[in-house]
């Protein structure tokens, strides 16, 4: 058994990583820089105290599921019967990035499939409603997911674990890189520039208009890291490119707007 596991351990890390990231993003976008960077906000209105609880409160909630499957399969019990090895001499550091970037590219690709099955309208109502509760998500909602939703999104571990050789410090830094874009894509601020969705590389990269729209208008943008099987199975919004140019030119534009201005998405 890894490390000896303590499955308190896997609570408190669990909970501090969403604290901590979604924390300073909305500590500086809706607290300490909210006047500087309003022009920057995607739909111009800001959410009630009432629906940031709501997201912190079931964010937690599954930080604690996470840390339960992250304890059972990496640390306890279950990483006996998986590929996870410890010695990280055991393989070549090449294999270490290598399997990082299989498990970003594994987990686009399983984010993108349950996700689309959690909006078929028989599931819908029952695993990823409260996800969708949040029309205008925070930093907050990264984890806002219904226990149901929250056991299939760190579903991608057991997968992993059972497929791959994979060392514990990969999960890690796999871990730190999910949050970080899970954080971006609810920031409610569009911070890339206007260049990035023209640009050959980072065309295929999501933004934070990409999954905002898909919290407004749901049926459309289904896609996590990489803008790759929106566009493969068209299902971007035919109006994203031009929204995100929209809300980025006008970020530029604003030098000077009020934050009594209640413009929301143009289409
Ligand atoms: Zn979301
Ligand atoms: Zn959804």
């Amino acid at each position: 058994m890894l490390y000896s596991g303590n499955i308190w351990f896997a609570f408190a890390a669990s909970s501090l990583r969403y604290l901590f990231f979604a924390g300073i993003a909305y500590l500086f976008f809706y607290v300490w820089k909210k006047k500087a960077m309003f022009r920057y906000k995607i739909q111009k209105q800001f959410p009630g105290a009432k629906a940031v609880t709501t997201e912190i409160k079931y964010s937690l909630l599954t930080a604690q599921i996470f840390a339960v499957v992250i304890y059972l399969f990496v640390f306890g019990p279950v990483s006996a019967y998986t590929q996870i090895y410890t010695d990280i001499h055991a393989r070549s550091l090449w294999y270490f990035f290598f399997s990082i970037v299989v498990i970003i590219f594994l987990h686009d690709t399983y984010f993108y499939w349950t996700h689309r099955l959690m909006h078929w309208k028989k599931i819908f109502p029952y695993v990823h409603h409260i996800h969708h509760r949040s029309h205008n998500p925070t930093p907050w909602a990264a984890f806002s997911f219904h226990p149901l939703e929250a056991l299939i999104e760190i579903g991608i571990i057991p997968l992993v674990v059972l497929i791959i050789p994979v060392h514990p410090f990969a999960l890690a830094v796999f871990g730190l890189y999910m949050i970080v874009l899970n954080v971006i894509g609810h920031l409610g601020y569009e911070i890339f520039p206007v260049q990035f969705i023209r640009h050959p590389f980072f065309k295929w990269m999501n933004t934070s208009t990409h999954h905002n729209m898909h919290h407004h208008f749901s049926k459309c943008n289904y896609g996590l890291y990489f803008n790759l099987w929106d566009r493969l199975l068209n299902t971007n919004h035919s109006k994203y490119e031009e929204e995100f140019t929209r809300v980025v030119k006008k970020a530029k534009d604003e030098k000077n707007v009020t934050a009594t201005d209640s413009h929301s998405f143009s289409i």
